[in-house]
């Protein structure tokens, strides 16, 4: 199959989360199955700096190209390369006033946020990439909001055009929360005919909600899990979409990411000075006592050290991690905090980490490679999510043979078997199901008083260790999904 990536974050090139790490790592799974795929994303300044810092040079693919679409032109230039490490051909869209700014997704220079027309321009220029290169996709595959113009365009007459004249539309949900929202005024920008300004199309309660619009619109809908498949049907998770979701639940499936399984193996991963697998831990007690040290953390025998690393955000339940954290610290737990986001949440756990240094280190900030080495180091993860799509963070922590300790929403509750007490063959986590700091508090309790007992402990890390996360499993669920959307 010929497939087409378009995608607003793509690992390792640009990421702030999951949509980075499944553009980054899906495509490398579908070619390892024979697919033939090609990747578009925009060229953001901190693309070009990856480049350069890895002495990659970028290929002009196409002259200096004019995207036009409704009343609008803008210059384009596609530059070629290969996603990291593969073949993969990957085509950046570059336009400076659009995309060469502070962050990925940083606001005008007047603080206006164009994300909408900067994105609906990533989509145009998409189709024209694909036109002038002689890329005629069976599928193209669209993430998110960003990219939900794509398969309405596929609807709205595109099929119509010798390039996408068999290609059908995919579109994956990774955050049902971000919609892509704008005022009406914005629909003609789109140039869509009006017949797309309606309720079952682009429009939601007057104004333009691009992810609605790629929901009915595309040929078949994923999201990242079976059980946030399952959630956004429901009023409490459908973010105002659910009705929809619920009537179109027939081309709507769940898939759980996989993981890097080579960026993420213990045996080998180049951020670790010592290594380990399930049989031989030894490494593991190193790594815990090169970070304790790292961090300026005594190490203490039978001293559990709790992590958290995210987007510091109230959808990661963040409030609940702050009510819980002073009285985890107090029953005789370590942790370590790694995040960056909304200053209060960045405030508050500085705050608990001043009044407890002898136990807590919270690091702002976005570190690659601290995470690989508090994944290693750490005993327990911690993951309160109010909602969690997949999460990445407690298969890379399962991996790792840190224990997780989950609220059981969306992915955490396919991936994490909570232990309680008489099924030791097959659990690997602990979990709570409220929002409720005291009943997130009780669960990392009871994973505390687990990490004494050495042999429950280690069954717990060799089960999460022994599961299966591999991209080429999940890949072939959108193998199915593909073939789906081609028959549709
Ligand atoms: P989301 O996409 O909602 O942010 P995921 O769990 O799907 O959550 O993915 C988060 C990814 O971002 C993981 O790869 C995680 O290790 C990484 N990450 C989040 N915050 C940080 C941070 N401060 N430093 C390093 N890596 C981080």
């Amino acid at each position: 199959m010929k497939i087409v990536f378009a995608s607003a974050e793509v690992s390792p090139i640009a990421k702030t989360g999951g949509l980075g790490d499944v553009c980054g790592s899906l495509p490398k799974a579908l070619a390892k199955l024979g697919h033939d795929v090609t990747i578009f994303m925009p060229c953001y300044r901190q693309a070009r700096e990856w480049f350069a810092n890895n002495g990659v040079e970028l290929e002009e693919a196409l002259p200096t190209t004019h995207v036009s679409w409704a009343d609008w032109a803008a210059e384009s230039n596609f530059l070629r390369t290969t996603l990291p490490g593969t073949e993969i051909p990957l085509i950046l869209v570059a336009n400076d006033y659009y995309f060469r700014r502070p962050h990925i997704y940083s606001p005008r220079f007047d603080g206006y946020d164009d994300g909408i027309e900067r994105f609906t321009f990533f989509c145009r220029a998409v189709v024209r990439g694909c036109e002038l290169l002689g890329i005629a996709p069976d599928i193209v595959h669209a993430h998110d909001w960003h990219t939900a113009l794509l398969p309405v365009y596929l609807h709205s007459g595109l099929r119509r055009t010798d390039q996408f004249e068999h290609a059908r539309s995919v579109y994956t949900i990774h955050n049902l929360n971000y919609q892509g929202i704008g005022a009406a005024e914005r629909f003609p920008s789109f140039g869509l005919h009006s017949r797309y300004w309606a309720p079952d199309a682009l429009e939601h309660f007057r104004d333009v909600n691009l992810m609605k619009g790629g929901i009915i619109l595309a040929d078949q809908v994923t999201t990242v899990s079976p059980t946030y498949a399952r959630e956004i049907q429901t009023p409490e998770h459908g973010a105002g979409l659910d009705g929809i979701l619920r009537s179109l639940a027939f081309k709507l499936q769940g898939i759980v990411n996989g993981i890097d399984v080579e960026e993420w193996d213990s045996e080998t991963d180049p951020y670790l000075r010592s290594h380990f697998s399930a049989q031989r831990l030894a490494g593991k007690n190193l790594s815990k006592r090169a970070l304790l040290r790292e961090l300026k953390l005594p190490l203490k025998a039978k001293t559990p050290l709790l992590s958290f690393i995210s987007r510091l955000v109230d959808q990661k339940g963040i409030d609940l991690l702050i009510a819980a954290l002073p009285h985890m610290l107090a029953a005789g737990a370590q942790a370590v905090i790694l995040g960056s986001g909304e200053p209060r949440y960045e405030n508050a756990l500085r705050q608990i980490a001043a009044q407890h240094p002898d136990s807590c280190r919270v690091v702002i900030g976005f570190d690659n490679p601290l995470a690989h080495r508090i994944y290693a180091g750490a005993d327990i993860l911690l993951m309160p999510s109010m909602y969690e799509p997949c999460g990445l963070n407690q298969m890379y922590a399962l991996r790792y043979g840190t224990v997780p300790v989950v609220r059981l929403t969306g992915g955490l509750a396919d991936t994490v078997i909570p232990f309680h007490g008489a099924n030791l063959e097959t659990a690997n986590g602990f979990g709570f199901l409220s929002t409720n700091a005291a009943d997130f508090f009780t669960a990392t309790w009871l994973a505390m008083l687990n990490y004494r007992e050495p042999k429950t402990w280690r069954r717990l890390q060799a089960n999460g260790m022994a599961a299966d996360f591999s991209w080429e499993r999940s890949a072939r669920e959108y193998e199915s999904v593909y073939h789906r959307a081609l028959n549709s």
